[in-house]
Order: structure tokens, then C-alpha cells, then sequence
């Protein structure tokens, strides 16, 4: 298979764990007999020295044009006196936008070998954690209308409003089950029924899309349930799928519980497939250059750029048993020496990686 793929490593961190990832990316294609072309494009501050803005024109474009992108990380404090607009987070907003990208995807997984940073009980994560959240990232609250804030007989109100359409719901229920498709192959999807129309409405469209796949189990939840169930038994979920606000919150607990910000991806899909990736943390400036940060999110993500862009399958799970080795074998960067085990840095944990392959 041909893959055109943009690189954006951005700044702090994100240029060296994104080298990491793009050597597993070659090995990889290699292996698998794949053609790679890579083009690397600037985002964030580097983006801003070089041209006054975070999200060049060509960038776009170029972006535009690729089979999928894939992201290292924005920001840092060099860039933090700048506002709104221009600040180097505009750019990955900006980009998101420009890409239609309407579904997140972010895994919570807890490799068993790391359950010891994992803030649940022992016997809860004794087999690690594996749980997908799929959020709607375009719609919902933070984007219907009205909002706003006024003044009615002298107090001040401020409001936004839920709101989804059946299409809005379509698809991203679509894509949640597709997900399922390539794991357990089943859908939790999480509303607030109970008290909210648009939730009704939300949950009324779900089953619809559910009839389009008769291999995958769907079940209900509301909200603060599954805000409870996380925690309590977080691998009673395979795919949660939900809305902009409740996936906000819901994918940062699952993500927290885990205990390790360093080896978590993401996806951002749009309507083609095509999609951006890149791993959930920042651009960790305290660590940047030292050859310290963790590059397993960064490659974790290339194994979802291959899974969910290009269904390619078995390289990607190839990738994740290869990370799941290195760990077994007790290979650790800093940030998960939590149990113990043989500290090495980024370089070397991307080799290792290599190596597996
Ligand atoms: P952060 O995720 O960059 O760092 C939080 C902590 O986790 C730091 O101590 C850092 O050293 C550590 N850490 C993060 N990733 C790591 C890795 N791969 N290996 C080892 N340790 C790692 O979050 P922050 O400190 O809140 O933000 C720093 C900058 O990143 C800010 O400018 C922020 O705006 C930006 N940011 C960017 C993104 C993105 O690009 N998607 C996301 C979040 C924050």
C-alpha cells in the first residue's frame, strides 16, 4: 500500500519522540512491504518563529492533501505571553477544523506490566485495562446554538445549548461501531436519557446504527454512571461512545486512571477516514532535548494511524505487541519506573521497539 503521510512534530518533545515513531513507521512498511512518503510540515511556536503564525497556509494544504497526519505535540513557554489566536495551541484547533476531524478516539489502555502506576486497586487491573472512548468533537454544547450571556430583568444569565442532529449522531455512532468491529466488539454508548431530549434523541439513533451491525452488543449508560463504572470496573467497556461533553470528561478519567500520560495515543477521524494522530500528552517542555521523554504514545498512535486510516491490521497490532515486549522485558523511561526496571531514553526505547519488530 502507498501512504502519504504529513509530519507535524511541533515543539518541545514532539520532534524527538516523533523520530521514534517514524522509525517504527519504516520498519513497519519494510516488513509489511508498504511505500511511506513523509513530508513534515511546521505547527505551533516552531511554526510561529518561522513564518508569525501557528498554522501556515502550506500547512494546511499540504495536510489536505495527505492520506493522514501525524502530530508530535504544540506549546511550550516560550510562546506562552502570546494570546488566543496566536498562541501555538491555535494552530492544532485551526488544524482540527480545517480536517472536519468530528470523531476522537482515545484508548485508556493499561499494559499489565505497568499496573503498578495504575491508580486502582490491584486486584481491579490485574489484567491491565483496555477501554476505547469515542467522542463527538464538533457538535454538542460547546458549539450549539444559542449561547451566550445577557442580562433579563436585572440578573445576569449565561447559557449554551445541547444540541445534536440525527446525522451529528449517525456518524459518530458509526464510527464507534466500526471501532468495536476491530476489538471486543462491543458498544457502551453514555447520555444522560433520563433528563436531557437531546440525549433521547441521541440514544433513539444509536439503536438505529446498531441494527447496521448484528455482531456488536450495544448497551446504555448514563453519564454519571459511567462516570462511577470507570473506576469501579473499567474493563466491563470495550467502546464507550458519547458526546462533546461527556467524552471530554469521561476520556480524561479513563485516561488518568491508567497512571501513565507517556504511553497513551489518540485519533481524530474525519468523514474520508483520513485522520490526525497523535499521543494525548503535551510538549512536556521540562524534558525537552534531554533525550528523557517516552516515545510510546507517539508510536502507539502510528499503530492507530495504521489501524483506523489505512485498516491495516496486523502491522498494527505487530507495533503494539513489539511495545508490549520491551515493557515485559522491564524496559522503562522515567516516567514509568514506578515498579522498577531498566531505565533507558527515548532513543534507546525506540530502537527497542525496532528491534522487536
Ligand atoms: P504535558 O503533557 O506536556 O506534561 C505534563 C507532565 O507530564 C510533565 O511533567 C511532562 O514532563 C510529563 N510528560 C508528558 N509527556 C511525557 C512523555 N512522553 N514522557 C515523559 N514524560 C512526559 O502537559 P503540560 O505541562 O500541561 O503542558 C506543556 C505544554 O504542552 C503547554 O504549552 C501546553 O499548552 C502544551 N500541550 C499541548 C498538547 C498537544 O500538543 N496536544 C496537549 C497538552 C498540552
Amino acid at each position: 500500500m502507498d501512504m502519504n503521510i504529513v509530519l507535524l512534530p511541533g515543539d518541545g518533545i514532539g520532534p524527538e519522540i516523533t523520530e521514534q515513531a517514524v522509525a517504527v513507521l519504516k520498519k513497519v512498511a519494510d516488513k509489511f512491504g508498504h511505500n511511506v512518503t513523509l513530508t513534515e510540515e511546521l505547527i505551533g511556536g516552531c511554526a510561529i518563529d518561522a513564518t508569525g503564525k501557528p498554522l501556515p497556509q502550506e500547512t494546511v494544504d499540504a495536510c489536505k492533501k495527505a492520506d493522514a497526519v501525524f502530530l508530535g505535540a504544540v506549546g511550550g513557554p516560550k510562546w506562552d505571553n502570546l494570546d488566543g489566536a496566536t498562541r501555538p495551541e491555535a494552530g492544532l484547533l485551526g488544524i482540527r477544523k480545517e480536517l472536519g476531524l468530528f470523531a476522537n478516539l482515545r484508548p485508556a489502555k493499561l499494559f499489565p506490566e505497568l499496573s503498578s502506576a495504575c491508580f486502582l486497586r490491584p486486584d481491579i487491573v490485574e489484567n491491565g485495562i483496555d477501554v476505547m472512548v469515542v467522542r463527538e468533537l464538533t457538535g454538542g454544547i460547546y458549539f450549539g446554538q444559542p449561547q451566550g450571556q445577557e442580562v433579563r430583568d436585572g440578573i445576569r444569565y449565561g447559557y449554551n445549548t445541547m444540541v445534536y442532529n440525527e446525522d451529528e449522531v449517525r456518524r459518530i455512532a458509526r464510527t464507534a461501531f466500526e471501532a468495536a468491529m476491530k476489538r471486543d466488539k462491543r458498544v457502551c454508548s453514555v447520555d444522560k436519557a433520563n433528563v436531557l431530549e437531546v440525549s433521547r434523541l441521541w440514544r433513539a439513533v444509536v439503536e438505529e446504527v446498531a441494527a447496521e451491525y448484528p455482531e456488536v452488543e450495544l448497551s446504555h449508560m448514563y453519564v454519571d454512571n459511567a462516570a462511577m463504572q470507570l473506576v469501579r470496573d473499567p474493563n466491563q467497556f470495550d467502546v464507550v461512545v458519547t458526546g462533546n461533553l461527556f467524552g471530554d470528561i469521561l476520556s480524561d478519567e479513563a485516561a488518568v486512571i491508567t497512571g501513565s500520560i507517556g504511553m497513551l495515543p489518540s485519533a481524530s477521524l474525519n468523514k474520508s477516514g483520513s485522520g490526525l494522530f497523535e499521543p494525548i500528552h503535551g510538549s512536556a517542555p521540562d524534558i525537552a532535548g534531554q533525550n528523557k521523554a517516552n516515545p510510546l504514545a507517539s508510536i502507539l498512535s502510528m499503530a492507530m494511524m495504521l489501524r483506523h486510516s489505512f485498516n491495516l491490521i496486523k502491522e498494527a497490532n505487530a507495533i503494539e505487541d513489539a511495545v508490549q515486549k520491551v515493557l515485559r522485558e522491564g524496559y522503562r523511561t522515567g516516567d514509568i519506573m514506578s515498579d522498577g526496571g531498566t531505565l533507558v531514553g527515548c532513543n534507546t526505547m525506540g530502537n527497542l521497539v525496532v528491534e522487536r519488530l
